[in-house]
């Protein structure tokens, strides 16, 4: 299958601590991919590079023949808006909103009209079993509610590459599988690509593959596999 998104030598350090050392990193158009590793290991600094959030020091990052890393910030913010979708630790939701009006956000953003975006919203809001929850404003949820409002405005754009940096950290273990099953299910689905950083074993086990940070470096086996001697 094609590579969606690929990390070539990609360095990046904040001030004298180096975070990303020469990170190579595929990933392939439909997959689940896991980015393991300890605490402190570069894991959300990869995530952030590959997402066109934080520029690399060094290197390259091409998403769909794209190389963000040298691309205007007005360019790299469109991307991120019209090809991608992110969900976070903590759901990040506006506050003040009512859970609909949160999800159709990404959409009035890019300027669709109310009438499609609410059709939209209602739609992934079904998906993730939220339709009795429309009027809530979030701190009226319970946490795995909240994290599934995230994840409906996440996908409510039907993005190419959805992120996810431990989307599941924030919840006991029953909501977070809850949270990881109607996410890849949903994803699955609209045919995305899902790049997912956890250092939680069971988290990374729903994945398609998994790829391990260490130190700033990353072991892709897939990589790893295809340059293996007497290939
Ligand atoms: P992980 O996600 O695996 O926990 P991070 O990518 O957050 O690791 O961090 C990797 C290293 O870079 C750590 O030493 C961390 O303290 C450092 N780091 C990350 N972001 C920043 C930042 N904005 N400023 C300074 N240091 C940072
Ligand atoms: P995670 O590793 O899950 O991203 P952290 O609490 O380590 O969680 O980091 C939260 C945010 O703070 C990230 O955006 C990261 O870039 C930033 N950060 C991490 N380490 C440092 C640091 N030493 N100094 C400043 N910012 C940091």
């Amino acid at each position: 299958s094609a590579a969606i998104l690929a990390a070539h030598a990609v360095t990046k350090s904040f001030g004298s601590t180096p975070a990303l050392r020469d990170a190579n990193l595929t990933v392939t158009a439909g997959e689940v991919l896991a980015i393991m590793g300890p605490s402190g290991s570069g894991k959300s600094t990869l995530l952030h590079c590959l997402a066109g959030i934080l520029r690399p020091d060094s290197g390259q990052i091409v998403f769909d023949g794209h190389p963000l890393n040298t691309m205007s910030e007005n360019n790299r913010s469109l991307i991120r808006r019209d090809r991608f979708g992110f969900v976070f630790q903590f759901g990040q939701l506006v506050p003040e909103l009512p859970v609909l009006e949160n999800v159709m956000l990404p959409l009035l953003l890019r300027h669709t009209s109310r009438r499609v975006a609410r059709d939209a919203a209602t739609a992934v809001l079904d998906r993730l079993d939220l339709h009795g929850l429309h009027r809530r404003r979030p701190g009226e949820l319970s946490g795995g509610q909240a994290q599934r409002v995230a994840v409906a405005r996440a996908l409510v754009n039907r993005p190419t590459v959805v992120f996810a940096d431990e989307p599941t950290g924030s919840l006991d273990s029953l909501a977070g599988e809850n949270v990881m099953d109607l996410l890849l299910a949903t994803a699955r689905e609209q045919n995305a690509t899902v790049v997912l950083v956890t250092h939680d074993a069971r988290v990374a086990a729903c994945a398609d593959r998994e790829v391990l940070v260490r130190d700033g470096e990353v072991t892709d086996y897939a990589t790893v596999e295809t340059n293996k001697p007497g290939d």
